[in-house]
């Protein structure tokens, strides 16, 4: 038995590229918040899921792989990135394996779920560990203004492609797992289809008040009111992953929070200000700090995945979350926001304080995952971007008028 399998697994690996490529050609699959629900209550059928995702999975794997292949040379040889590769590698060849196994079969059900679950374990590290390889690049060849915003421009998409993937097999393995959760009758494998915001809220900010108090002992207080404009006696609730919502604002917390602390000179801290809104169509939540905000010319920059102001903290060190660190907190948010077609931004004034603001998709119809695709538009972002700006650049030095000068 082992032996055959053995060969299979080995058969398969000679045609991996054969299986990227031919799954590289198709789009992935947009589902809406919608979809998802749907498929989790009334129509929870496993086979229809396995059937799903055995073709899903391939294809947004196979377009990632295909991405990184478009990065520096250089990059693509770090031990890091080629271990990152290998995991995509075999979580293909994973999944592969059950290509021609039916779907009335229980036993490959099973199976199924189980590697799943080996695929989003093996895939745990990999922001930190690409996060490696871009530092032992940058520090090795630099970073020219291209390779940064090619850089950038991938990492975005890649990321965004593993929240959903993760997304696919979250919602597959806790659907199916074979348990009821009588605790939580609202919630769908990991959305609940009424997600209290301001719990979650609360909970990030108490949970960004202790690390704070153990770094800076003090933090400051929280003021919060909301505003639901659809049923204003109501308190404000949505159809959405109370996971990904707690991720932006515990990250927008602490950066409010370090940014108060490290700002004031005072001894009493200003309040972190936070209001929500429901309307229609959009869940707004915008987090006020008096931290003193940061240039605008700045901003780009807060969200590049190769710039933090805060000492890097050291990689395995897990005595301790840190406040800030990696300079990863604005950019993963801003993905998680716009993964259902949100969006998160940052409005500093400079000399007082910033508002971020999260868009969040009121409507489950229109909360639809927001996917990369590999096509001729994402290689000719990574091949034209070389050409030069179609705006003007200011010149360092002041223009010598005297070659204008009209003779008299
Ligand atoms: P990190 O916190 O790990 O540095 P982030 O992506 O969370 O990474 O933030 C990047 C940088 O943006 C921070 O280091 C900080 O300089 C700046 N920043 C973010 N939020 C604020 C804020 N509310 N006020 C002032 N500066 C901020
Ligand atoms: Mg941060």
């Amino acid at each position: 038995m082992k032996f055959v399998r053995f060969i299979t697994r080995n058969a398969a690996l000679l045609n991996v590229p054969k299986h990227i490529d031919y799954y590289a050609k198709f789009s992935p699959s947009p589902l809406s918040m919608k979809q998802f629900l749907d498929f989790g209550s009334t129509n929870a059928c496993e086979k229809t899921s396995f059937t799903f995702l055995r073709q899903e999975l391939p294809v947004r794997l196979s377009n990632s792989l295909k991405e990184i292949n478009l990065l520096p040379d250089q990059l693509i040889k770090t031990q890091s990135v080629q271990l990152v590769h290998s995991w995509f590698i075999q979580s293909l060849i994973d999944i592969l394996e059950f290509q021609d196994k039916s779907p009335n079969d229980p036993r490959v059900l099973e199976d199924f779920a189980e590697a799943l679950v080996t695929i989003r374990n093996r895939h745990n590290d990999v922001v930190p560990t690409m996060a490696q390889g871009v530092i032992e690049y940058r520090d090795a060849f630099g970073a020219d203004p291209v390779t940064c915003q090619n850089i950038q421009y991938f990492l975005d998409r890649f990321y965004m492609n593993r929240i959903s993937i993760r997304m696919l097999i979250n919602q597959h393995t806790l659907i199916f797992d074979g348990t009821t959760k009588p605790g939580h009758p609202s919630s769908i494998g990991c959305i609940d289809s009424c997600c209290d915001v301001t719990d979650v809220i609360r909970d990030a900010y108490e949970c960004a008040k202790m690390l704070c108090e153990q770094n800076y002992l003090g933090s400051p207080e929280l003021e919060l009111a909301e505003i639901n404009a659809k049923n204003k006696s109501q308190p404000i609730e949505i159809s959405y992953v109370p996971s990904h919502l707690y991720h932006m604002v515990f990250e927008l917390f602490k950066n409010a929070m370090r940014a108060t602390v490290e700002n004031t000179t005072s001894s009493t801290l200003p309040p972190i200000k936070v209001k929500v809104a429901l309307g229609r169509q959009d869940l707004s939540i915008k987090i006020s700090d008096r931290g003193g905000g940061v240039p605008f010319k700045k901003i780009d920059r807060l969200f590049s995945y190769m710039y933090s102001t805060a000492p890097r903290p050291t990689l395995g060190d897990h005595q301790r979350t840190p406040m800030a660190g990696f300079g990863y907190g604005l950019p993963i948010s801003r993905l998680y926001a716009r993964y259902f077609q949100g969006d998160l931004q940052l409005y500093p004034m400079e000399g007082y304080g910033t508002d971020a603001v999260i868009q969040l998709k009121a409507l489950s119809t229109d909360s639809v995952e927001k996917l990369p695709v590999f096509n001729k538009t994402a290689l000719r972002h990574y091949k034209f971007n070389q050409e030069a700006d179609d705006w003007c650049v200011p010149s360092k030095e002041p223009l010598n008028m005297a070659a204008y000068k009209s003779g008299k």
